[in-house]
């Protein structure tokens, strides 16, 4: 069902900008525009909740020598999506069938969104992925247990993912903090955009839902880098 919301919504996100266009459903996506220098434009790619798990939460919440069901490559590589889910519980409120992302981690990480946050009744930092230490836990609730985290609920800082190599071409460094213009009826500027260069990146943007949709970001979206 969350799979189907998500192509729910990117359907509607690309049908709004079509109509804003005023040139009706067919119109083709704007050609995307290279950014100076004749580079690539940087692909988006939006992010919804979702959870990382430890081999020992993963053996408590889905039972012992349980193994990732997975469903999805992600861009990043090994990164991929699985048919598992869970309920995140906070003191307010839950949010159910939130998806795990595999591979497993040293350590849970639940990134949420900051509107659910509210709903939780928890208050996450802003945070690079694998940045856990002082932020709040929760409550996860699997078919076959129940773990309490003491830490780990973080809202993920947009990023953008790149080989070293891209990083030198686009002129910019690993840990380097940039901006994003978006073009569009809902435009802005996206700053504290961090650089993740090196192995194991693909050219890739991280926004999550709630970022997306206040720009009218979709996947085929392209934007301004400003160092
Ligand atoms: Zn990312």
């Amino acid at each position: 069902m969350a799979q189907d919301y998500e192509a729910l919504l990117k359907q509607i996100l690309e049908a709004a900008a079509c109509y804003s266009s005023g040139s009706g459903a067919q119109a083709p996506a704007p050609a995307p525009a290279a950014p100076a220098g004749g580079l690539e434009p940087i692909p988006v790619g939006i992010s919804n909740r979702h959870i990382h798990l430890s081999q020992a939460d993963l053996d408590v919440l889905f039972g012992p020598g349980y193994e990732l069901t997975k469903i999805k490559d992600l861009k990043q590589p090994g990164q991929f999506a699985c048919k598992e889910t869970l309920t995140i519980v906070g003191p307010k409120g839950a949010l159910e069938k939130v998806r795990v992302l595999g591979p497993l981690r040293k350590a849970t990480q639940v990134e949420v969104l900051l509107g659910d946050s509210f709903k939780l009744g928890i208050k996450p930092p802003t945070r690079m992925s694998g940045d856990l230490a002082g932020s709040p836990g929760c409550t996860l609730v699997g078919p076959a247990g129940t773990v309490i985290l003491a830490e780990g609920v973080i809202v993920a800082q947009r990023h953008i993912h790149m080989t070293a190599a891209e990083a030198a071409a686009y002129g910019v460094a690993n840990g380097q903090i940039v901006s994003m213009e978006f073009d569009g009826p809902r435009c802005g500027i996206l700053g504290n955009v961090a650089i993740r260069a090196g192995e194991g990146h693909s050219l890739e943007c991280h926004v999550d839902t709630e970022e997306a949709n206040a720009l009218a970001i979709t996947s085929k979206t392209t934007f301004k880098l400003i160092k």
